[in-house]
């Protein structure tokens, strides 16, 4: 048995007081959080304010040193055996998409699947077909990603990470690399996985979507939460002046 899980549980994140620091720079001071099963969280915040590190400690990329993490049951702990769980059910989107440049749309897709959840390269295939299906680009699948606007480069990227079937979706920045008239067709995706009740936490200075689709939209500045709030209050009644500020600098 690896990891030890618990039933599933309604929190799928939990974050008690977590900390971490790069070198002496203490880049995160006391994070605590909670996230629900289905639930959409939206983080802006001031550049270098923690949320790619808050992000990326989620599913391991970056190592916490205080505090404890739980997502969907398990601790993220050094127990490698937890860390591989949690990354079989944690889904990343960066702002560089990050695909394999060598390998076709559809071999980006099924990688995973056939490597680490040891799928036949048939099924796995058909899942990806898919999922194209559900980005909207299936005609593109044996394409490889240089011949791919950045749009479509994104939604390949996130098909390329649904394809692993996890629970929870992290977005860093996901529409910060693309022009403007591409950032729709990703938001679009985006709001689809949020209707389908995905567990989502996504970084984004996109406030539209934020307002339309966030549950709670949670803003970092210097390595900490400052305000928590369903968009409607966020917007128009945010508690901390560093909100205000925030929103008036970027509105
Ligand atoms: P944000 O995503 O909010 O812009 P980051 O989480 O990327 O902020 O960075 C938070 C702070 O931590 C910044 O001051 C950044 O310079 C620092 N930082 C991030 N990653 C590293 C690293 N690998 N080494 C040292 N400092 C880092
Ligand atoms: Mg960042």
């Amino acid at each position: 048995m690896a990891a030890e899980i618990t039933q599933p549980t309604d929190n799928i994140i939990v974050c008690n007081d977590v900390h971490k620091w790069f070198g002496n720079f203490h880049a995160l001071r006391g994070i605590s959080t909670t996230v629900k099963r289905g639930e959409v969280v939206v983080i802006i915040g001031p550049s270098g304010s923690g949320k790619s590190t808050f992000i990326r400690t989620l599913n391991r990329l970056e190592q916490h040193q205080r505090g404890e993490i739980f997502v969907d049951g398990i601790e993220l702990s050094n127990d490698v055996r937890n860390v591989d769980a949690i990354r079989r059910d944690v889904g990343m989107v960066f702002q560089s998409f990050n695909l394999f440049p060598h390998l076709t749309v559809l071999r980006n897709i099924t990688l995973a699947p056939i490597k680490v959840r040891k799928l036949p390269a048939r099924e796995a295939e058909a899942i990806a077909m898919e999922l194209l299906e559900r980005v909207g680009i299936p005609e593109q699948a044996d394409k490889y990603p240089a011949q791919l606007s950045g749009g479509q480069q994104q939604r390949v990227a996130i098909a390329r990470a649904l394809a692993m079937q996890p629970n929870i979706m992290l977005f860093d920045e996901p529409t910060s690399a693309l022009d403007p008239e591409m950032i729709k067709e990703v938001l679009e995706v985006m709001h689809e996985l949020a209707a389908s009740h995905m567990t989502i936490l996504a970084v984004t200075h996109e406030l539209g979507f934020a307002r339309e689709v966030a549950d709670r939209i949670v803003m970092f500045d210097e390595g900490q939460i400052v305000e928590d709030q369903p968009p409607d209050e966020f917007f128009n009644n945010p508690r901390h002046e560093r909100v205000k500020h925030f929103l008036s600098q970027i509105l």
